[in-house]
């Protein structure tokens, strides 16, 4: 292809994404697909010979679309906020047509100096201080697993053993909790800790919070067995009800025993570009690491996932190589982002963030993020002051975890096997409706609902509609389909 070719096709992309996008709101929330359909509708074989765009895009009309789950979709309440606002859409097409490569600074030296400065902006956006320096990796998974291996190559000069795996004789042992995101124990397993090293400690009842005195209690147990406690993975709005476990608490235990405490704050990092929220990291300047996600809440396109880090000496020495074919004179007065992290090639994501940032402005992103804050506090009033509904877990954010539960003209609730059928037919029968969609998660052994509010497009008209919706589902008061 051409420029000129390029040029002309491009045009008609981005004509063709920015009606997509207008009219996303008449689509169904829901992919209708059933599984194989969307591979069914591709030949067997790869094109042999050239084709026209036209017929590419009509094909990625027919084929990709009805496969698609709309998160962008103004009635997207399911998992979590999962935005990709198009000034940073922008960036990512610019970051593509650049075709940069980013394997060393001499390589691309625009891709790494961006990259620090949009961490550093990020870095002061979010209130942390400048002991801190940011990367960006694809995914907060991919920063945990960073994480890991970074604590568990302390814990193990810590124990003057070597490097490596669990070939020490004291096994090395993560605490965490049960609310945990699931990446939190893949990434324990990848870094080779092994999934009987990773304890779940105790949390509150009802904020699902760790508890630091259980967490102590737990050093203490495994260091009297032999173990050689390495790492705290704290959630800072962990996946289920986002809970928030205390940081400066647990960070007091990380630094009695010279933990390392990595933060996972992957959606609600974006919280923290709020001054008010950030009470809820207080302490995090105890920590070792951070991830968070602006693929997430703030909008910036996936994958766009920073990592801090306050000790980069560490970091460096962990994650380097130096072969011959990347040295140049710049070495030593410059960032090598491969000694950052596993890879080697990186994408020159920090244009995505650059220009989601200049176009939308922070102040722009902020009001949002406070209009989607009071819009689940909204929504949480009128679910508490409607009868036979509950709140099953505090609002910390923008999520509103939330149960139906009828009675019986005896004033009697629902038994739980047939609540837990309530509750998944209620909300399948809305999935399936394509008129909104939402994640159904298990809480104390029983299903609930949770309602993630934060899409760019949802206004509080939306969150009204879903009301609307939730209580003729689940109420019986009218076809929801
Ligand atoms: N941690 C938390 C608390 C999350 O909510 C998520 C994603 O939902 C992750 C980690 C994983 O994020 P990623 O998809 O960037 O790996």
């Amino acid at each position: 292809m051409t420029p000129e070719e390029f040029r002309q096709a491009g045009h008609a992309l981005i004509d063709w994404i920015a009606d997509y996008r207008q009219q996303l709101p008449e689509q169904p929330v829901l992919a209708r697909v059933k599984p194989g359909e969307v591979r069914q509708s591709f030949p067997r074989e790869a094109p042999g010979e050239a084709g026209d765009f036209d017929a590419l895009l009509q094909q990625l009309q027919a084929r990709v679309v009805p496969g698609i789950t709309q998160v962008q979709h103004p009635m997207h309440f399911g998992w979590f906020p999962a935005n990709a606002s198009l000034a940073s859409v922008l960036g990512d097409i610019a970051s593509s047509g650049l075709g940069t490569l980013g394997i060393s600074w001499e390589s691309c030296p625009a891709l790494t100096e961006v990259e620090e400065v949009v961490c550093d902006w990020m870095r002061q956006l979010t209130g942390l201080s400048d002991a801190w320096r940011g990367t960006i990796h694809d995914t907060a998974s991919t920063a945990c697993v960073t994480a890991m291996i970074l604590a568990r190559e302390r814990a193990s000069d810590y124990s003057k053993n070597h490097r490596g795996l669990q070939a020490q004789a004291a096994p090395l042992v993560v605490y965490s909790t049960s609310q945990a995101h699931s990446s939190i124990a893949k990434a324990v397993q990848l870094a080779g800790f092994g999934q009987d090293n990773l304890r779940y400690v105790a949390e509150d009842p009802y904020t699902r919070a760790m508890q630091p005195e259980a967490l102590a209690a737990a050093i203490a147990s495994d260091i009297a067995r032999g173990c050689v406690p390495a790492a705290i993975v704290c959630s800072v709005g962990a996946t289920g009800t986002t809970a928030m476990d205390p940081v400066a608490g647990i960070a007091a235990v990380a630094r009695a025993h010279g933990i390392w405490l990595h933060v996972d704050a992957a959606m609600a990092g974006s919280a923290m570009l709020l001054p008010e929220c950030r009470h809820l990291w207080q302490g995090v300047e105890d920590a070792d690491s951070i991830a968070w996600n602006p693929h997430k809440w703030m909008g910036t396109i996936l994958d766009t996932a920073l990592f801090y880090v306050r000790d980069t000496a560490h970091l460096e020495r962990v994650m380097s190589t130096n072969p011959a074919y990347l040295q140049s004179a710049a070495d030593g007065q410059v960032t090598q982002y491969r000694d950052w992290g596993i890879p080697l090639g990186r994408r020159f994501r920090a244009l995505k963030l650059w220009f989601h940032l200049h176009l939308d402005g922070i102040d722009s992103i902020r009001a949002r993020l406070r209009r989607d804050l009071e819009n689940a506090r909204w929504l949480a009033r009128q679910v508490e002051a409607a009868p036979q509904w509950q709140v099953v877990a505090p609002v910390s954010l923008q999520t509103v975890c939330l149960r139906h539960v009828p009675v019986d003209a005896q004033g009697q609730a629902l038994a739980d096997e047939a609540l837990d059928r309530h509750t998944l037919a209620w909300v399948s029968a809305i999935n399936q409706s394509g008129r909104a969609f939402l994640t159904p998660s298990v809480l104390d052994g029983r299903w609930m609902v949770r309602v993630s509010i934060g899409a760019e497009c949802t206004t509080r008209h939306h969150v009204e509609a879903l009301w609307q919706l939730l209580r003729e589902a689940a109420e019986g008061r009218g076809d929801s389909g």
